[in-house]
């Protein structure tokens, strides 16, 4: 017999010499992540792992890109295989076994054996489940003929190739434009598809602010990618040809030889909802920060779970890979007794599509707003990614979102060619640490020609968060130009002006602005921009310096046009239901 400690966040079991048994639900990436972690903790402890599917410890991650032939053999997928977490860990793996029924009272669980039909009742010391998240499959009319996939499996993937390979397929429609659905439109161009991506909401990429979208949109347009924003999808029909009839909210319809649906992710929960455990209002399984639900001998981890955001303290879902490997790690260290804690989720991600990389960390603008957290200030800029005077350099669209009150970062999005994701993940870092706009301006970062510059994307972004803090540069939103009460002072060249400029704008080039400082206002707001910042920064010091209150429209006409085409696109695609009528008058 087990002893029970009773002071859960110490050490739940005595476990020295005690063979205890660990059933693991999902082989996937938390599954056998936990598995092998926990036999390193562990040599005697029994760990079954239970898999739905026919593989375990797959790389899904990988699977748009077997789609698009970058993996040319399938068994690259398989990160591990039963025969590996048997002969190197012991772990005893039974793939087509789902289990369907946990009873927490008998410390038991029900396996069905998919291959036979037969079930039985299994034993558990320990639970663990990492069931994951399955595909969002829209009740609508179609949605289950043939030529209609989502991606998740190995053989979700299988069927897709062949699909394309049988009905030499020429035309595909993505539904949802996120992660999945982006890494799908490259990988079915790759394979000579023409792509239509249809997305609900007025931009790609949900987890970006609207105006950090535009850049993703132009590039998959110009990639050959039609992008229909504001519409979903309707119905699908069978063709006469033998292909799909995609049907819009819009009423459009759409030919196409295939369809993928990828329009988000669902935690698994319903074991655990069965078995009374607490779901949280994000819909995910609770757990604790030892990833303990609200049973003490289960363990929760991956895609299902619902974890606290390290910024907003919000409740979050965050379906990705490399949460999901770090909270297998503490619900192993937890269930082998070690004391230990999982920090929380920010939400660092990157998605690559036709050679754009897209990454964010932490609280967008959007995210802060929903949390009702106003106390934030955006930063944005266009630096290239390394020094403009080595050939080949690319811009980086970097917005940075500070608290003005106390300087700490609170997240960051980034769009571009090459150079993204290191400064991504270099913010993501420093939310962790909990670090100010301060630390970013001072960090010191590695910097050859080839790599970087002196003062990199991601100093740059905190020096500028620094000057606005303190008064020598402060920022302007865009939202504020259409003020009564402001002067726009554009101080590019004449070049740039006559190529495009507000109306109601002074043209000043930076190189005239100290000697025609008589005809700038000192009685108003002078918000100054040039292209992405640099030069109205420089403009604003010498207003500033001679009594003006000047600012700096952060990001200049680069980001305006961003947030210009972000409006127009919420302007057209917004559904009639939402237009507000005008109020009556008289
Ligand atoms: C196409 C694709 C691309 C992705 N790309 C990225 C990426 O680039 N970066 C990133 O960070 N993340 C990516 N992800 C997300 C990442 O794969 C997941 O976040 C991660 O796999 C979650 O791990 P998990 O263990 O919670 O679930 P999974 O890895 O999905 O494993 C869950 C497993 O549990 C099994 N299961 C469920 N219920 C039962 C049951 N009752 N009995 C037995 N077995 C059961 C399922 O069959 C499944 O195999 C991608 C996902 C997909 C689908």
């Amino acid at each position: 017999m087990l002893k029970r400690i009773q002071n859960p966040n110490v050490s739940f079991w005595l476990s020295q010499g005690v063979k205890k048994r660990v059933i693991i639900v999902g082989g996937v990436a938390g599954g056998t992540s936990a598995a092998a972690r926990l036999r390193r903790l562990d040599e005697n402890a029994e760990i079954v792992i239970f898999e739905r599917g026919a593989f375990v410890s797959f790389a899904n991650c990988g699977l748009p890109y077997r789609v698009g032939d970058v993996i040319t053999d399938e068994r690259k997928l398989l990160v591990a295989t039963p025969e590996l977490l048997r002969d190197r860990f012991r772990v005893e793996v039974h793939t087509e076994h789902e289990v369907t029924a946990i009873d927490r009272a008998a410390h038991t669980v029900t396996v069905r054996n998919l291959s036979d039909g037969s079930e039985r009742q299994e034993h558990y010391d320990a639970l663990l489940l990492s069931p994951g998240a399955g595909p969002i499959r829209p009740p609508i009319p179609g949605i289950d003929l043939p030529g209609v996939f989502t991606v998740r499996s190995i053989p979700d993937v299988r069927k897709i190739r062949a699909w394309i390979d049988k009905h030499a397929a020429k035309r595909a429609v993505i539904v949802g434009g996120g992660f999945i659905g982006l890494e799908m439109a490259e990988n079915l161009r790759r394979r000579g598809l023409d792509v239509t991506i249809i997305e609900k909401l007025d931009q790609l990429m949900p987890p970006l602010d609207p105006e950090m979208a535009i850049p993703v949109r132009l590039h998959c347009e110009s990639h050959g990618v039609t992008v229909r924003l504001g519409d979903g999808l309707a119905s699908l029909t069978a063709a006469a040809n033998g292909g799909l009839a995609v049907r819009t909210e819009h009423n459009l319809e759409i030919a196409a030889d295939l369809v993928i649906l990828s329009i988000g992710v669902r935690p698994e929960t319903q074991l655990a909802k069965a078995a009374g455990l607490t779901i949280g209002p994000r819909g995910g399984i609770v757990v604790d920060s030892h990833m303990r639900t609200s049973d003490p001998v289960i363990w929760a981890v991956g895609d299902a779970v619902e974890i606290s955001d390290v910024v907003t303290a919000s409740a979050a879902l965050v379906p990705l890979a490399g949460p999901a490997n770090r909270q297998a790690r503490i619900a192993a260290a937890s269930i082998a007794g070690r004391a230990t804690g999982f920090r929380g989720v920010q939400g660092t991600a990157v998605c690559g599509v036709l050679g754009l990389t897209i990454a964010s960390t932490g609280a967008s603008e959007k995210s802060l707003r929903r949390a009702g957290l106003g106390d934030f200030q955006a930063v944005y800029l266009h630096p290239g990614h390394h020094v403009g005077y080595y050939p080949g350099a690319k811009p980086i669209h970097l917005k940075l979102l500070f608290r003005p009150s106390d300087g700490r970062v609170l997240g960051a999005q980034a769009v571009g060619e090459a150079g993204v994701e290191r400064r991504i993940d270099t913010i993501a870092m420093a939310i962790q640490m909990r670090a100010t706009v301060d630390d970013l301006a001072e960090a010191e970062l590695c910097y050859a020609p080839q790599y970087g510059a002196a003062k990199d994307p991601v100093n740059l972004a905190g020096m500028i968060a620094q000057n606005a803090r303190n008064q020598d540069s402060p920022l302007a939103g865009w939202a504020e130009i259409d003020g009564p009460d402001v002067s726009i002072l554009d101080v590019r060249e004449s070049s740039e002006w006559h190529a495009g400029h507000f109306e109601r704008a002074v043209h000043i080039p930076l190189g005239q602005l100290r000697d025609r400082l008589g005809e700038l206002p000192k009685d108003r707001p002078i918000l100054v921009h040039c292209a992405v910042g640099l030069r109205a920064h420089i403009a604003v010091r010498i207003l500033r310096q001679r009594g003006f209150d000047a600012r700096n429209l952060s990001g200049g006409w680069t980001t305006w046009r961003h947030v210009e085409a972000a409006a127009e696109s919420a302007r057209v695609c917004l559904p009639e239901s939402r237009v507000v009528p005008p109020e009556p008058t008289g």
